[in-house]
């Protein structure tokens, strides 16, 4: 298999950068091919604007989503959102590694997504009418690859809980693992989440490589989160609420999973 791993810390002697040598030399050792897109070291330019556009259109008013529409679909990107577009094209599965900073992911790893995820490419892809919202939420250009995070955090795993005075950790990833990953196709694993991160030694460092290890092994047969699909029956057309004999009496993110991860 395929794997492509993005990754964003500025600081390869990190606990993120020992993650991630492992992870790369674990999944090279069960013979997959890796590509890694380090985002610090590549110098990735975070920021969306008009210079994304090779043919940028002089008169006109800049349009994030139509101008990277047309430079998509003229072959008129830059260089760098093209590569990484091929590396998502050329790969089975999709892993992001990040820090958690300010409960979601670093800067740099938004601005790859904002990037690189263009309108035809991630967005805006397939009948768009008053039935059909497009091709998304588990359809789209990515569907049938699979993807997961990888993500420390300073807090404990209590304060991500439930209860947890930070908010549950799905509802807090799910921004990610749901208008992210499963919007344009992929389905979604459980996320790796390493709590406490700061408090790290040896000996606990040599569990939680451990526990990635098996995560990274069972890649292919883990059980995706059941995120609805938004073409699956699930949600009223058109106005895309769902169904009121689905989650009955509920509201909020979970609803958006179905039966099978919310008894797991
Ligand atoms: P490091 O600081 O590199 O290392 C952590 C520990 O692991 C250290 O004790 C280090 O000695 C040890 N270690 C490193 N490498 C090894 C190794 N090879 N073997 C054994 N031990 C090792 N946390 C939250 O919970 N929620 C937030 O919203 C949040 N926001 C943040 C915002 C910012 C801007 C910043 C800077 C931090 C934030 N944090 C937050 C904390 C952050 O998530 C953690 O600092 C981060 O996840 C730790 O990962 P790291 O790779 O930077 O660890």
């Amino acid at each position: 298999m395929k794997v492509l791993l993005v990754y964003a810390h500025p600081e390869p002697r990190s606990l993120n950068g020992a993650l991630r040598d492992f992870a790369v030399s674990r999944l090279r050792g069960n013979g997959h091919e890796v590509e890694v897109s380090d985002l610090y070291a590549m110098g990735w330019k975070a920021v969306l604007d008009a210079g994304d556009s090779l043919a940028p259109r002089a008169s006109a008013r800049f349009d994030p989503s139509e101008d990277a529409r047309r430079a998509y679909e003229t072959g008129m990107q830059r260089a760098d959102i093209a590569r990484e577009q091929e590396k998502l094209l050329w790969a089975d599965a999709l892993i992001l590694q990040f820090p958690l900073w300010w409960f979601s992911m670093p800067a740099i790893m938004k601005g790859w997504v904002e990037r690189v995820y263009a309108c035809g490419f991630a967005y805006g892809v397939g009948e768009h009418s008053d039935t059909h919202w497009g091709d998304r939420y588990g359809e789209g250009t990515l569907a049938g690859k699979r993807a997961m995070l990888v993500v420390t955090a300073g807090g404990w795993e209590s304060h991500y809980a439930p209860r947890g005075i930070n908010g549950p950790i799905g509802d807090l990833l799910f921004p990610i693992q749901h208008g992210t990953l499963f919007y344009p196709g992929f389905q979604v694993l459980p996320p790796f989440a390493v709590y406490r991160a700061g408090r790290m030694d040896g000996a606990r460092f040599a569990r939680v490589r451990a526990e990635l290890g098996q995560r990274l092994d069972s890649m292919w047969t883990t059980a995706p989160i059941p995120f609805r699909r938004q073409n699956g029956g699930a949600y009223e057309i058109p106005s895309l609420a769902l169904r009121a004999d689905l989650a009955p009496g509920r509201s909020g993110l979970g609803i958006h999973v179905g039966e099978q991860a919310a008894a797991s």
